[in-house]
């Protein structure tokens, strides 16, 4: 059966994943859309060529009896409602990161399905499909022995519209925040912020750029530089630091060349290409689980986690320096 996927919000990423539900992924169609922004619903039918309903709502596109799953791409503070609804709906939902913006939306979200007795949530975490970090999580797991070290950074070449120091650690540490659990399979137990020189292209009053620094239960210590101005490129950083070995990230692929006594390889300036394949494979994988009636990917227990670092790393920024505990939740037992 080809599932019938309802899309809530039409925007940048609500589009690409429609797309590439439609045009590059298999199992999947888009029968549902929905946009709160009057017109941006029907703009996103015509320009993908959507065989899909514009509902006037989230609730009347959740209950739609063709809408087998939900996808919510809306704005980050629509996320926990919509998820909530498809969750009592008994609905699979792939949300976009965040799940919650705040840690007690997420809880709720992690109740619900708890009270449901299933997972239905997966969460937009992008990154631990991406062929890169899977392979670095294998040579990470097999042959460096015990990691010591984490030296991560996020790189972009210049801050967006409203960037915000809350920002930083919200929209963009957040992918590490996830995936260095993911790749080092534990949680963290404290986080610091550091201030080192600020860089005369960011605004006035933004930390640009700064470090968090993680430590996790068994004392690695992570350290994630992230830098919204960088000028030259975006750039993903990561290099894991054993007692046998180190192993990094490897780069997206770009043809080296040698050319006028100069050896150069280009680095890529949009973000959206770096982690193209992941987002193919994250949504391959909603659609095929869901098709076999199971559930897996980033959990919203997940979500709840990221959104718990977040806020302590955010409480950090207030005082750089200072390390701050994170307490998280024991795991219940659906999650494990
Ligand atoms: P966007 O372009 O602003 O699109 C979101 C759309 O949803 C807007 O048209 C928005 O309208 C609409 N919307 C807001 N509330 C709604 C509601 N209650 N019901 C239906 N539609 C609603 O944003 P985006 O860049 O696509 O980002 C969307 C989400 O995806 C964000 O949470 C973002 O963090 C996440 N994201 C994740 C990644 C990743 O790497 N995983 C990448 C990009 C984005 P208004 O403009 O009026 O709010």
């Amino acid at each position: 059966m080809t599932l019938g996927i309802g899309v809530i919000g039409t925007g940048m990423i609500g589009r690409d994943h429609a797309r590439r539900i439609e045009k590059t992924l298999t199992g999947g169609r888009i029968v549902a859309v929905n946009d709160v922004v009057p017109g941006a619903a029907a703009d996103a039918i015509k320009e993908l060529g959507l065989g899909a309903t514009d509902h006037i709502s989230p609730e009347d596109l959740i209950a739609a009896p063709e809408v087998d799953a939900v996808l919510v791409t809306s704005s980050a503070p629509t996320h926990e409602a919509l998820v909530l609804q498809a969750i009592a709906a008994g609905k699979p939902v792939f949300c976009e990161k965040p799940l919650a913006t705040s840690v007690a939306g997420a809880q709720r979200i992690v109740g619900a399905e708890l009270a449901a007795g299933r997972r239905l949530v997966q969460v937009g975490f992008m990154r631990r499909f991406d062929s890169g970090y899977r392979a670095l999580k294998r040579v990470v797991e097999s042959e460096l022995g015990a990691p010591l070290m984490v030296h991560a950074a996020h790189r972009n070449v210049a801050a967006g519209p409203g960037f915000s120091n809350e920002m930083a650690i919200y929209e963009t540490a957040i992918h590490e925040i996830d995936v260095l659990r993911w790749l080092l399979n534990e949680e963290y137990v404290s986080a610091q912020i550091i201030l080192p020189c600020m860089t005369s292209n960011a605004k006035k009053g933004d930390m640009d750029p700064q470090i968090v620094l993680l430590e996790t239960a068994s004392g690695v210590r992570i350290d994630i530089e992230v830098f919204a101005n960088c000028v030259y490129g975006y750039d993903i950083q990561c290099e894991v630091v054993g007692e046998l070995g180190l192993a990094r990230l490897p780069e997206p692929e770009a043809v080296p060349m040698r050319k006028a006594g100069q050896f150069s390889r280009p680095i890529l300036q949009d973000w959206k290409e770096r982690f193209i394949r992941a987002y193919d494979i994250e949504l391959q994988y909603f659609i095929d689980t869901v098709r076999r009636g199971e559930a897996g990917g980033p959990s919203s227990w997940d979500g709840y986690v990221a959104s718990v670092v977040a806020d302590a790393c955010v409480e950090a920024q207030k005082q750089p320096g200072k390390v701050v505990d994170i307490a998280i939740r024991q795991r219940p037992a659906l999650y494990s």
